[in-house]
């Protein structure tokens, strides 16, 4: 079965290895926990309000920081542990992962009070709290899942490339050294912006249950890199010289025009959230359906689509799916399978919840501006 799917490579540890493995996310975490707490980070005002102080919520953003130290220590092995160990040990660590955050969820959920989730189990699910945070706002746990578990995706993606030119080495395929930096820069972007990040979904509307916990530190921690549990074993594919150009070329574009959408769309709003009235880019004169002391943006890449930014990433996976050059490989497909159900069922998850903030009439009002969902033309 393993073979048949092409990842038996995966489960080759020997037992003290595969207990190894397990452990790692426990260890990882712990450390990812000290460097939230212990290293310094810009304090700010978030988005959200907090419902005791009626003010903004303050953070800490140190996940650049975190993120470039995980990055020296992963790639001068400083705590021994070889280049390719994230790659080796992926399942097992996701079994491992997974029990932690389990335990994490219990610990987040049933300390909290009831609340409006009666029923335990959905409560396991979505969470009761909003936020929680320790020492003075020093470490919040939303941001915390989110430094570790975007630190552990670039990683993962990196330690699979070791593991791959180490395999393959003159017949390795470069689509996976794309993966690997494209990935790697997705992150950093990600961090250099942590900011915009406090005006986005998670912080603004998930709880602290299983689905984010989890969401966060294994589903983007390990498992958004499954395409290249397949594609590293494999060599580089059978295509003639200057065709691979063209396909790295025409991937890395892809790959450039999706995360160009995403970030403009996510930074237009954070623009727009921020100083209401400031032209985006000092170009884009900000337009708005007013919803009593709210507003909706309408124009820019708001008018394009009414979540024009999941379709940045829905592209990012397509070129995610190209870029290997093993086309009728499912593995190389996960992504942008996973990416493009999840974008179709979050936009209408915000959309609900955009229509209890914004009035039903409003939000039509910008549903009549702007016809479609994700896709300019077509949904
Ligand atoms: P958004 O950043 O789009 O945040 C949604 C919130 O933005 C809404 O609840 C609403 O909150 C506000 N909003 C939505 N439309 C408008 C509008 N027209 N005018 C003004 N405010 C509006 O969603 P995400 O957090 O999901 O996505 C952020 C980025 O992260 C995207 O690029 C996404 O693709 C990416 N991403 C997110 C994932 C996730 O798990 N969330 C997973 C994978 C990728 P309010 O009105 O309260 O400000």
């Amino acid at each position: 079965m393993l073979e048949r799917l092409g990842i038996e490579h995966l489960f080759a540890l020997s037992g003290t290895e595969a207990l190894l493995g397990f452990l790692t996310p426990l260890a990882l975490f712990v450390v990812f926990f000290l460097a939230q707490v212990i290293l310094p980070g810009r304090r700010v005002p978030g988005y959200v309000t907090d419902p005791a102080t009626g003010k903004p919520r303050a953070y800490k953003l140190s996940g650049i920081l975190v993120f470039a130290l995980a990055l020296v220590v992963w790639a001068l092995e400083l705590t021994g542990m070889p280049r390719d160990w994230f790659y080796r040990s992926a399942p097992y660590a996701v079994a491992g992962g997974t029990v932690v955050a389990f335990v994490l969820t219990i610990i987040a959920v049933f300390s909290q009070p009831r609340g409006e989730v009666k029923n335990p189990i959905a409560a396991f699910w979505l969470g009761r709290a909003q936020e929680l945070s320790f020492f003075n706002n020093r470490f919040d746990v939303k941001m915390y899942l989110y430094v570790a578990g975007g630190t552990m995706l670039a990683l993962n993606a990196l330690s699979a490339a070791a593991y791959h030119y180490e395999r393959f080495g003159a017949d390795s395929n470069p689509g996976v050294f794309l993966f690997a930096a494209f990935m790697t820069f997705y992150i950093a972007d990600y961090f250099f912006f942590e900011r915009v990040q406090l005006y986005t979904y998670d912080l603004i509307h998930e709880k602290l249950g299983f689905k984010l916990i989890w969401g966060a530190l294994v589903i983007w921690g390990w498992l958004y890199v499954l395409p290249i549990w397949g594609m590293a074993a494999l060599p580089r594919p059978e295509i003639s010289s200057p065709w691979t150009y063209i396909l790295l070329g025409g991937t890395a574009a892809l790959l450039w025009f999706g995360w160009s959408i995403s970030r403009g769309a996510n930074m237009q709003k954070y623009t727009f959230k921020r100083w209401p009235d400031r032209k985006f880019l000092g170009l884009i004169e900000p337009e708005y359906i007013a919803a009593g002391d709210r507003k909706i943006l309408c124009n820019g890449f708001w008018g394009a689509a009414r979540h024009f930014n999941y379709m940045g990433e829905v592209i990012i996976a397509l070129g995610v799916a190209l870029l290997f050059g093993h086309f009728a490989n499912p593995w190389a497909w996960v992504y942008f399978v996973y990416m493009t159900t999840y974008e179709i069922t979050h936009q209408r998850d915000d959309e609900k919840e955009c229509i209890k903030k914004y009035g039903a009439e409003k939000w039509a009002e910008y549903q009549a501006k702007v016809k479609y969902r994700i896709f300019p033309g077509i949904y």
